[in-house]
């Protein structure tokens, strides 16, 4: 296998989760969704968890310090040794130049940039039908892949959930915030000559063959 290291970019709701996860298993890398982790903590409503939930709610930033710290670890552990995919991290500026220089110091560059390109329109209709099992993570849509029974897991038969940060009022402050604090990484990256663009609208299928496409194009 390959070994991957890149970030996924692009609004919420573009399927950056979804295509993370469908990387992982034919690639060398792990996945770091800085969203999956904070969640996380606020269940377990340690420290971090804590600190991070109203931000959460709001659907505004967690701090780029706390963030920072935490992906600096993550890389640092085992399973992210021969390579990493990205989620959800960077989200603004100073983030990406924290990874940078985190990167740096593990001698390590990126390869790639994905920029997961899907219209707000679309998003709003993807992030108020999503659900989440409670149990193992696994992804669902009520209307673009349901579970078999509702409201229950296939993989595990854990309970789904509609994350808070989902509904209808906080989609609309997250998107703002994309527009204004994430979208400038695409000029950020673009200047550096390592952002791809890629469909973020279909079936996940579609998108996920058009991002192998893309890194396999790179590669030659
Ligand atoms: P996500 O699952 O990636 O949509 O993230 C859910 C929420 O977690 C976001 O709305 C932020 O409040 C927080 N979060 C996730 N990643 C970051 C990040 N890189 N920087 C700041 N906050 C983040």
């Amino acid at each position: 296998m390959a070994s991957l290291r890149v970030v996924l970019l692009g609004p919420p709701g573009a399927g950056k989760g979804t295509q993370a996860k469908l990387l992982r298993e034919q690639f060398e890398a792990c996945q770091v969704s800085t969203g999956d982790i904070l969640r996380k903590a606020v269940a377990d409503q340690s420290p971090l968890g804590k600190e991070a939930s109203a931000f959460i709610k709001r659907g505004d930033l967690v701090p780029d310090s706390v963030i920072v710290k935490l992906v600096a670890e993550r890389l640092n552990e085992k399973d992210c040794a021969p390579g990493f995919i990205l989620d959800g991290f960077p989200r603004t500026i100073p983030q990406a130049q924290s990874l940078e220089e985190i990167l740096q110091k593990m001698g390590l560059g990126l390869q790639a940039v994905l920029l997961v390109q899907v219209p707000h329109t679309v998003i709003v209709e993807r992030l108020a039908g999503r659900r989440t099992c409670k149990n193992c993570g696994a992804l669902y849509h009520l209307n673009f892949n349901p579970s078999t029974k509702e409201s229950i897991c296939d993989r595990c038969g854990g309970e789904l959930q509609q994350r808070d940060d989902d509904r209808e009022e906080t989609i609309s402050a997250r998107l703002k915030v994309y527009d204004n604090q994430t979208a400038p990484l695409v000029d950020y990256y673009r200047q550096r000559g390592i952002l791809r663009e890629i469909d973020g609208v279909g079936n996940v299928e579609d998108i996920r063959h058009r991002l192998i496409k893309t890194l396999e194009d790179r590669a030659t």
